[in-house]
Parts: structure tokens; sequence; C-alpha cells
């Protein structure tokens, strides 16, 4: 073989090996990207839940149902029974849409305040008024204030849904604020506190799920967190 022959065998495997070793790279590349940005899996996103106290609100309820809607979103509706009279449709909507609703007392009260059977009557009647509404009984009880009365679940089969999130929507109703205190202390499986009666809390709300969303949160009714 001439000098010539051999340095061309030599060129040809070394640009065989050069491309044996970039299909390599690229192959390995495109698996690591695969896993890096593949979607998660319904298990791999952390759940947490939206909840909204006392409502129905004729203007900003309707307003954040829709909001939750056009996102796919489900949320809990802690209603004040009272609230309820004259936004029965409302109300009947909040279910209609997939939302789970629960019992915020009927008239605001703060339990741990009242004699055993005032605190409830209450909340039976809250519950009532639920169930004249929408046919269903509520299982799912928010104490105003967060006071839950002692010894009250000897007597009511309801179970206390308290937060780990206070979005303290009510004091600040500044939409911004708001968003920044949620976004920054959520973690998985918490539930969020805020209000369905402050044109500001309606946009907050919405903005926490499209960022929340985006870091991969999935939102959830509380059921589904505390019967797990
Ligand atoms: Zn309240």
């Amino acid at each position: 073989m001439s000098k010539n022959k051999i340095w061309l065998c030599l060129a040809v495997l070394l640009v065989l090996t050069a491309a044996a070793a970039l299909k390599y790279s690229t192959d390995s590349f495109s698996e690591l990207n695969i896993q890096t940005v593949g979607e998660l899996s319904d298990e791999e996103h952390p759940k947490i839940a939206l909840t909204f106290d006392d409502g129905p609100h004729p203007v900003y309820t309707p307003k954040l149902l829709d909001g939750l809607k056009e996102r796919g979103i489900h949320a809990t509706f802690f209603l004040i029974g009272k609230n309820i009279e004259g936004n029965e449709e409302l109300v009947n909507r909040i279910q209609e849409e997939g939302h789970l609703i629960g019992s915020h007392t009927y008239n605001h009260v703060q339990l741990n305040k009242l004699s055993e059977s005032k605190a409830r009557d209450e909340v039976l009647k809250g519950c009532n008024k639920i169930y004249e509404t929408t046919g269903t009984y509520s299982s799912f009880v928010r104490p105003p204030y967060g006071s839950w009365k002692k010894n009250l679940d000897f007597c009511i089969t309801m179970i206390p849904v308290s937060w780990n999130v206070d979005s303290l929507d009510w004091k600040t109703q500044n939409t911004e604020k708001i968003v920044k205190r949620v976004v920054k202390d959520v973690g998985e499986g918490d539930i969020i506190l805020m209000h369905d009666i402050f044109d500001t809390s309606v946009e907050a709300a919405l903005q926490i799920v499209d960022t929340l969303t985006e870091e991969g949160y999935q939102f959830v009714t509380v059921d589904e967190l505390l019967l797990e």
C-alpha cells in the first residue's frame, strides 16, 4: 500500500469515528432533554388548595368563577349562610362548575364565644341553608376567625378546615402584596386563605393560579387534601 492510500484510510477512519461520537452525544443529549423538560405526571405535581371565605358576593364571586373556569381550576368556597339569601343562583353556579362548597356559619360568628348549643345552631343553620339551595349537604366548615368551639365535633359531624397560608387579602387589599405573600409562602399540601368579596382578592387569586401553575402546582379542592 502506498503512503498516500494509508493516509486516505486513516482520514476515512477518523471521519467515521467523529461521526459516531457526534451521533452518540446528540442521542444522550436528547434523552437528557426528555428527562429534564418532560411533562410531570399527576402524582408529581404538588397539590394545593385555594379557599375563599365570606361569600358569595354578587359582583366579585362571578368574576372569580369566570377566571377559574377559563383556567380549568377548582377551588373551595366557605359561604356565609345569610349571604346566600338572594344569591341562590350564584351558589348553584359554584356547585355546577365543580367547586367545593363549605359552610362559614350562618351569621359569621366567633363560635368559641357562644354557648355550645348556639354554636351548634350557627353551624347547622349555615349548613342547612346550603342544602336548601343546592340539594347537597356540605361536610366541611370553616370557623370564622379560625376559632372552633371546643368539643363541638362531638355534636357535629362536619370537618373543620383551617389554613396554612394566610394571604391577608382583607387587610392589604393590594393585589401585588397578596400575590407576593402567597407565592413566597406556599408549599405542597397547603391550604390558602382568601376572601372573594374584594376585587383585589379576585385579581390576586387569578395571578396566583397562573404563577403557581407555571411552577408545576396542581390546584385541588380541600377534600382532596384532607381525605387522602
Ligand atoms: Zn370570614
